[in-house]
């Protein structure tokens, strides 16, 4: 069902240098006493750099505060620390600290600037924060980031695999939307179309040119910004996740070494569209273009571990109806990955 009332990002840039621009963007919307939630251990010269642009600005109160964890235990004390007078928060980094910061704006009801430093999968403009609480992980409803600066040069310098791992968050979208209409067919749950245009636009405008260059950057990060909107739009993660996150979810809790959240959904997109019989030659396209195989394959994964996550996949959101919910897809996968040419390198 469609929110009555979504907030979307009203200022966006993506462009090499933003991170350096960062106190311009913040000064032109009066943004003067910030936070800047940074990820723990992150590279000292981006932070530095982000605090240096805002001073040189005129912002007259830079507070910088690390990330150690994404819990909400950790949320609840920046909060409770967070001066009244702050106008603005600024998540800097990977994940966790644009997790955090994205709930600290959201509780606060600050003006939420989304600054990532890779474009790892779409955290950075969704809107949920994936927290711990008490220890269990969760995933609380959040506003959607007032600005989202993506400094493409920065995010093009970070390692490999954080690029490799939202190519394969990105591409999830297509056995998602199948998911949903799947569950539109034989559970009558409503697809919000535009949402579903949104995504498939995004992902197609990716597909056509999957270069990691400036260009390619500033299209990975376009799509999963819009994702994020489409979920913002639909009032539900449908439009960017299906059977496969289910099973990336699955294996993060029971792997001994869960893997980077957009290489086990890149993997297991692949995976699932061979089970619902549509989309492979595409999704492999992409992934055939870029190094993703080769890097799974590096470091491969436990397929005994794999295939308890197909199990344990349906019963993560028992509402969420997907195609391992038409079957038990166990041994089919099983084959699946013994037999695919592409599959078959990257287990052991
Ligand atoms: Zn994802």
């Amino acid at each position: 069902m469609r929110p009555t009332q979504v907030s979307i990002p009203s200022f966006v840039r993506t462009k090499p240098g933003a991170l350096d621009r960062l106190g311009i963007y913040a000064s032109r919307h009066k943004h003067e006493r910030v936070c800047v939630v940074a990820s723990e251990g992150m590279v000292p010269s981006l932070l530095e750099r982000a605090c240096t642009s805002l001073r040189e600005q005129g912002a007259t109160r830079v507070d910088h505060v690390e990330a150690s964890d994404a819990s909400f235990e950790s949320v609840g004390n920046l909060l409770a620390g967070l001066p009244s007078d702050c106008q603005a928060v600024i998540g800097l980094g990977g994940g966790k600290a644009l997790d955090v910061a994205k709930y600290l704006a959201h509780l606060s009801k600050k003006a939420y600037y989304a600054v990532p430093t890779s474009l790892s999968n779409d955290g950075f403009c969704s809107p949920q924060s994936s927290l711990t609480l008490k220890g269990r992980r969760v995933s609380l409803s959040a506003s959607l980031p007032f600005a989202v600066v993506v400094d493409t040069a920065v995010c093009l310098a970070a390692p490999e695999t954080l690029w490799l791992s939202g190519v394969g968050d990105l591409i999830a979208k297509i056995t998602a939307e199948f998911d949903w209409k799947l569950a539109y067919r034989q559970k009558g749950e409503p697809v919000d179309d535009l949402a579903v245009l949104l995504s498939d636009a995004t992902v197609n405008q990716f597909l056509a040119s999957p270069t990691k260059d400036q260009a390619g950057a500033k299209l990975l990060a376009t799509s999963l910004l819009l994702n994020g909107i489409a979920m913002e739009i639909s009032g539900s993660s449908r439009p960017a996740s299906g059977s496969e996150h289910l099973i990336s979810h699955a294996l993060d809790q029971l792997s001994k070494r869960p893997r980077l959240h957009g290489l086990q959904v890149g993997v297991a997109t692949y995976l699932v569209s061979r089970l619902q019989r549509s989309g492979t030659e595409r999704i492999a396209q992409v992934l055939d273009q870029t190094s993703f195989w080769q890097a799974i394959q590096d470091d491969p994964f436990d397929r005994q571990e794999w295939l308890a996550a197909i199990k344990l996949a349906p019963t993560i959101k028992s509402d969420r109806f997907t195609i391992l919910s038409t079957r038990d897809c166990v041994s089919e996968v099983a084959s699946i990955i013994n037999e695919d040419s592409r599959l078959k390198l990257c287990f052991v």
